[in-house]
């Protein structure tokens, strides 16, 4: 059987979580996402949440073999061995390399949700967030009730790295480490690019038709 990975990419604020979560139903596949695990972390209070803590409000990276750890115990779930979408993982060289290295004999496909950085700006300040992983936007995709996540019930709130200062060194830290890794994709043949700047909807069909025509 032929396993598939589907590998998210895009600026923060692109909309590739939300996309990713939407593939990954679609698909029946479960989803990977770095962001996510370290957020529960950070929640339990594990000694890995207080480690990246810090790190994750001021917009920064996490350690390589931090995220590392937790993508390994990930992968050995009995739900990822048939396939799995990444959200926010790889984000560097050493992670792409490691990733790559382990699914080398599987089918691995980026998916690469392109987002200007003055659009990303304007999104990320209206995002709100649930700890069981919805995002919503006041404005492009308000929550039915305000404040309260339409999912689980959750109180909704705004991430420490979706504040301006912190939102600066996320586009600067992506663009100088992650967008890089998108020419092994490309030359590779292996990249998917669409247009991230669309109504939600929109971005989802152009992914499906893409992954369907691949
Ligand atoms: P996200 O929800 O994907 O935007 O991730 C939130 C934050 O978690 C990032 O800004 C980083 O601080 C941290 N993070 C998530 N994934 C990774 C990763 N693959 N490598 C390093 N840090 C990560």
């Amino acid at each position: 059987m032929n396993k598939n990975y589907y590998i998210f990419f895009g600026p923060p604020g692109s909309g590739k979580g939300t996309q990713a979560k939407k593939i990954a139903e679609k698909l029946s596949m479960p989803i990977i996402s770095t962001g996510e695990i370290l957020r529960q972390e950070v929640e339990l209070k594990s000694e890995i949440g207080k480690k990246a803590q810090k790190l994750m409000s001021q917009g920064k990276y996490v350690p390589d073999e931090v995220v590392g750890d937790l993508i390994v115990k990930r992968l050995r779930k009995k739900d990822a061995v048939n396939g799995a979408i990444f959200d926010g993982y790889p984000r560097t060289e050493f992670q792409q390399n490691f990733l790559t290295n382990k699914l080398k004999k599987f089918n691995t496909t980026g998916i690469f949700v392109a987002v200007k950085d003055a659009e990303v700006r304007r999104r990320l300040g209206g995002r709100r967030a649930c700890v069981c992983g919805q995002t919503f936007h006041t404005k492009f995709k308000p929550a039915k009730k305000n404040g309260t996540c339409d999912a689980c019930g959750g109180k909704l709130f705004i991430r420490s790295d979706d504040k301006p200062e912190s939102i600066k060194t996320r586009l600067e830290v992506y663009h100088s480490l992650t967008e890089p890794l998108l020419k092994y994709w490309e030359n590779n043949g292996r990249l998917i690019k669409v247009d991230g700047e669309q109504k939600i909807d929109n971005v989802y069909k152009e992914i499906v038709k893409k992954i369907v025509n691949f």
